[in-house]
């Protein structure tokens, strides 16, 4: 009989005692960086982007050479005590996952530490992200070259010890092409400089009897006594075979000998890699890409080789699947207008093929030359070839990337249990053969019945495929090994690689044959002088030498093994939190995107989608091991009695209960919604974070604030009644004190005065009668609007909804304000589940009733407007009718506006709410358009969150955050304009605006206004 009440997930398999005792060693330690081992955060750690799970024992985070070496030096002192470095944990083969310590540089460890343009290198710490490399060295016109997806997540110590690479390798190389020297730490704490030497000086080195001697020396006997067996090996191929490096050790002439060329690919089997200094490259001035369409996928295959010998910088491809992904992605309205469709044809493949110039007439030359020919290739019907676009301009190309680079993300998509998985996802062969492996490849999986999708760098290649499979079942996941074999005898055909770009992980157990008998136990040679006791990520790449630990196996333990003991109605009931696939996406370093604030200001993986999608997955999971129905929990929506809830909650500190770790997570998201439509998968956090809520409480006693911000909408429209006199108490310190110290409450806005409803009094705005309306005929109706009120507008910023009653009548309408009805958004963000379906039930009911009036409803403010879209579908379902609000500017975009002709005026900055920018993508250019329309001028400013996000920022618990997350991004952006020139769309962004720079931003409607009058 299944359990109706929510029970202690107590959890008590913390470190082993050999790990703690390490850790506790740790502590004590001059180590200046975090020791984390709560469940929640071993579990944030414990995937990545692969099938593969492995909760570790701890997460150590250095923040200095120094940290890394004391975490060597004592680790000698312990046996067992293994470690597996990690930067961005975007792996495809649980490179990074152990059941050892992880060893995290991605939080502490990212600083730029020198840049010397005239040199043209660049020294960094491990952990700096790629993209942000390349932000600090665009205005030297400067560029990390080898260039990934993951780029604006992964690491540059991920990166070199991947030896990654991507779109334009062909050209760019490989990540170890552009390691001009490493600084790391063995094991042992040891610290390694490495650079390239010369041959007598690496020969003088071998000698000594030092660590770095003993690897010089291995190294020496490995690489120059086998050079002919490695030569006859090794695929002469751009994706040359990786970790270890044995041939690139040494150059050419074999005149110098360089030990980084060994870590770079490494998988962090044999050091960490503390800080680099890499070679970057002058960013090319002159560029196009030339994006051609194509009958079928194969055809774009075989044409690829062509592009490649007409001089083409890259050629990248994707396959009609990841191309309707795309279309059905908040990424396509981007890049419609550039990759547009057929006329009478469908695009199945798609090249995007790039040219770079050192001069405009060379680009030229290159471009009428394809260009030619492909106009011949149309006008003949040739080589599937259905049509092209061409692009100049540098960030329409941005933007096509963007595409490609979400194209893994977007697979991830793909409806039904069946989900796409790395396992056999970068296969390299020479780019002759790809085309036919291609065909040989899709057979194998076609015999299987299997679904895919197909992207890559063909000019190299590869191509990335990822089968769809349910790792929940069980002889699905049976087929993970049984094509791995396959495709690594296919590959083997056509003389490739199995790992041709991502790395190798679990993958390892095929390294014995790829690099046959004798090299292999060079390998382990080599691993047994870096790493001789086996502590180094071990059963990556290989053993050491003579040992008999395993190798990790694709056979090894996956996350499916976790999920599938979820039952099959809760994973359905919780997708959104089942279909995370760990792309860590959401990691997004760019602080002017919206994706997850609490992830940027917190730098703690716990805090983003995917760390509270996996704590959300384990709770389950728990809850299912505790024989708890969820679904049924949430059905009954009972709490536990009072005292019960009381008795709970007063334990809570000395409490094991894993449900309090999940509450933590989940209440530092801002339920800003940027992860619903930015994760490619639509991770909804904030609609697991509110059912979460809403049964944890059932069990546990509420705290004040939540109860004061549920209630917020019942209690606003009573207090806008004497707005002077309870501002007048709301501005005393103490009761600021008060609210602070007993609802955890700050910076508690004031009541508009003079009210809404004194500053309509008499106005016909505010008559409205439901019979009068019905009454009237189509074409009186046809003037008419109504505008939905929501709480915070109408009684925090009555002149601003005033102001819209008086744009309408100035375009020519009469404006009607709809009576208040509570929204529910601030019942919903604080999961009073039950009380929210109540109030949209209410206000659905009521706005239905008013829709076959077919006069147009407005709202104010994004958030609430976009609630009755998506968490009133979520929560009613069929009921929810078919009332449309609409959002201000789109309600302009269909009417006509003045335009006074052009104004030299002001020159607006437009800061969108990042919840409708997320939601509707094209809202900022809408607006920009509405403004040109009136002959305005308006930029939209690249910001992220405001940090405020409702009441977010209002709860002293996260006041320090709430003002972080504004210094990111908004607060330079702010203080680069007058503050007359800023306009934003959020109630939110101006109140957050308005407290840290003491004046508050208009609504763009009140700019218009303001033009108008
Ligand atoms: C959607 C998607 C697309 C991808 N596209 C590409 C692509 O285009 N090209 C490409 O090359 N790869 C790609 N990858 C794979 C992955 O992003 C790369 O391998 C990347 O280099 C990993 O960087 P990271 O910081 O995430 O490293 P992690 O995943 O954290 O670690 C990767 C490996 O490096 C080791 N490591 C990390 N930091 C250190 C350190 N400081 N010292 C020693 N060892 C360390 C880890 O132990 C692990 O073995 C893709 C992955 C995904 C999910
Ligand atoms: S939450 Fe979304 S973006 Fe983040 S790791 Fe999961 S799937 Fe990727
Ligand atoms: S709602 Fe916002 S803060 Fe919360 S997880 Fe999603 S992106 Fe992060």
């Amino acid at each position: 009989m299944a359990q109706l009440e929510l029970p202690a997930l107590n959890v008590e398999n913390g470190p082993q005692s050999n790990y703690q005792a390490y850790l506790s060693a740790l502590r004590r330690s001059e180590f200046s960086g975090d020791v984390e081992f709560s469940y929640a955060s071993r579990l944030a750690v414990a995937t990545d982007n692969s099938i593969y799970q492995s909760l570790p024992q701890a997460v150590v985070l250095p923040k200095s050479v120094a940290d890394l070496k004391i975490i060597g030096e004592l680790a000698s002192q312990y046996a067992d005590v293994t470690f597996s470095a990690r930067g961005g944990g975007t792996g495809t083969n649980g490179q990074s996952l152990t059941s050892g310590i992880i060893v995290d540089v991605s939080r502490h460890m990212n600083h730029i530490l020198e840049i010397n343009p005239q040199e043209r290198w660049v020294k960094v710490q491990a952990g700096v992200v790629k993209d942000q490399l390349n932000d600090a060295l665009r205005p030297y016109g400067l560029f990390f070259a080898p260039d990934l997806s993951t780029s604006n997540r992964a690491t540059i110590g991920g990166m070199i010890s991947t030896d990654a690479s991507g779109q334009g390798s062909l050209v760019y190389g490989k990540t170890s092409d552009h390691v001009l020297g490493l600084t790391s730490v063995l094991v042992d704490g040891t610290l390694l400089e490495s650079s390239p030497m010369s041959m007598e000086e690496a020969k003088k080195i071998a000698k000594n009897n030092t660590a770095t001697g003993r690897l010089v020396k291995q190294i020496l006997a490995t690489c120059v006594d086998k050079r002919e067996q490695i030569l006859a090996k090794f695929p002469r191929m751009n994706r040359f075979l990786t970790g270890y490096d044995l041939e690139h050790a040494l150059s050419d002439d074999l005149s110098t000998v360089d030990v980084s060329r060994v870590i770079t690919g490494s998988e962090g089997s044999l050091v960490f890699v503390a800080e680099a200094k890499l070679n970057v490259t002058p960013i090319s001035k002159h560029k196009a890409l030339v994006n051609i369409k194509y009958d079928s996928f194969e055809s774009a295959l075989r044409h690829a080789p062509h592009m490649v010998a007409a001089q083409a910088t890259s050629v990248e491809t994707v396959d009609s699947n990841v191309l309707n992904l795309a279309k059905q992605d908040i990424i396509w309205h981007q890049v419609k207008d550039l990759i547009t469709e057929v006329e009478n044809k469908e695009v199945l493949g798609l090249n995007m093929v790039e040219y770079n110039g050192d001069s405009d007439d060379e680009l030229q030359d290159k471009i009428t030359l394809l260009c030619s020919k492909l106009d011949a290739a149309l006008a003949n019907n040739e080589g599937g070839v259905i049509g092209y676009q061409i692009t100049f301009d540098s960030i329409d190309i941005g933007k096509i990337y963007a595409m490609r680079k979400k194209s893994v993300g977007l697979l991830g998509k793909t409806k039904g249990r069946k989900k796409p998985l790395a396992f056999v996802e970068d296969t390299g062969v020479p780019p002759e053969n790809l085309a036919d492996f291609i065909m040989e490849f899709r057979a194998l999986l076609d015999a299987r019945n299997l679904n895919y999708g197909m992207f890559g760098h063909v000019d190299a290649g590869v191509l990335h495929v990822r089968p769809a499979l349910d790792m929940c079942d069980p002889e699905q996941e049976q087929m993970i090994p049984d094509i791995s074999n396959e495709v690594s005898a296919l590959v083997a055909k056509y003389g490739g690689l199995l790992w041709g770009e991502h790395g190798k992980g679990y993958r390892s157990e095929y390294a014995p044959a790829f690099f046959g008998e004798e090299l292999y136990a060079e390998l382990r040679k080599i691993k047994s002088v870096f790493d001789p006791h086996n502590k180094m990520n071990p059963g990556k790449i290989c053993t050491p030498y003579e040992s008999t630990a395993s190798l990790v196996s694709v056979a090894g333990v996956k996350r499916g093994e976790f999920d599938r003991q979820i039952p099959i109605e809760v994973r359905d009931a919780f997708e959104p939190a089942m279909s995370c696939n760990g792309n860590g996406l959401c990691f997004n370093y760019d602080t002017t995107s919206p994706m997850c604030p609490s992830s940027k200001i917190t730098s703690d993986r716990r805090h983003s989608p995917k760390g509270r999608a996996g704590a959300m997955r384990e709770w389950l999971r728990l809850l299912a091991n505790h024989n708890v129905d969820v679904n049924a929990l949430e059905r009954n929506a009972k709490s536990q009695s009072w005292f019960k809830r009381l008795n709970n909650s007063m334990g809570k500190a000395q409490s094991t209960d894993f449900s309090h770790e999940v509450l933590e997570v989940m209440d530092g998201c801002l339920a800003c919604k940027a992860c619903t439509s930015q994760c490619p998968v639509s991770v909804d956090v904030p609609t697991f974070r509110a059912r979460f809520l809403s049964l944890y409480y059932q069990r546990y006693l509420r705290p004040a604030k939540d109860y004061l911000v549920g209630n917020i909408e019942a209690m606003a429209p009573l207090m806008a009644k004497a707005p002077n006199m309870v501002n007048f108490f709301l501005k005393q310190g103490w009761m600021n004190s008060l609210i602070k110290k007993s609802v955890g409450y700050v910076d508690t806005p004031l009541l508009s005065s003079p009210s809404l409803k004194k500053q309509l009094v008499g106005h016909q705005a505010s008559r409205f009668d439901l019979g009068t309306l019905q009454a009237l005929s189509a074409k009186e109706r046809a003037k008419k609007v109504l505008i939905v009120q929501d709480p915070f507008t109408s009684f925090y910023e009555a002149d601003l909804l005033s102001d819209l009653v008086k744009l309408v009548e100035r375009l020519g309408y009469e404006p009607i304000l709809l009576p208040f009805k509570p929204n529910g958004k601030p019942q919903h963000v604080k999961g009073f589940l039950k009380e929210f379906a109540v109030t949209a039930k209410d206000s659905a009911d009521f706005l239905n009733k008013i829709l076959p009036l077919a006069i147009p409803m407005i709202g104010v403010d994004p958030s609430l407007v976009l609630c009755y879209r998506d968490e009133y579908k979520t929560v009613l379902g069929d009921t929810r009718g078919n009332f449309e609000v609409k959002l201000v500017h789109e309600w302009l975009a269909n009417i006509e506006l003045p335009n006074k002709g052009q104004s030299t005026e002001i020159e607006y900055a437009f800061f969108g709410h990042c919840s409708e920018k997320t939601a509707l993508p094209e809202s900022e250019k809408h607006w920009q358009q509405l403004f040109q329309r009136m002959g305005m001028s308006l930029t939209p400013i690249a910001v992220g969150c405001c940090g405020m996000a409702g009441t977010f920022g209002h709860e002293a618990s996260h006041l320090e955050q709430s003002k972080g997350i504004y210094a990111l991004s908004w607060q330079k952006a702010v203080a680069a304009f007058e503050s007359s020139q800023i306009l934003a769309t959020g109630y939110s962004c101006r109140s957050q605006v308005a407290r840290i720079e003491g004046e508050k931003p208009k609504h763009p409607l009140q700019a218009m206004l303001a033009h108008l009058s």
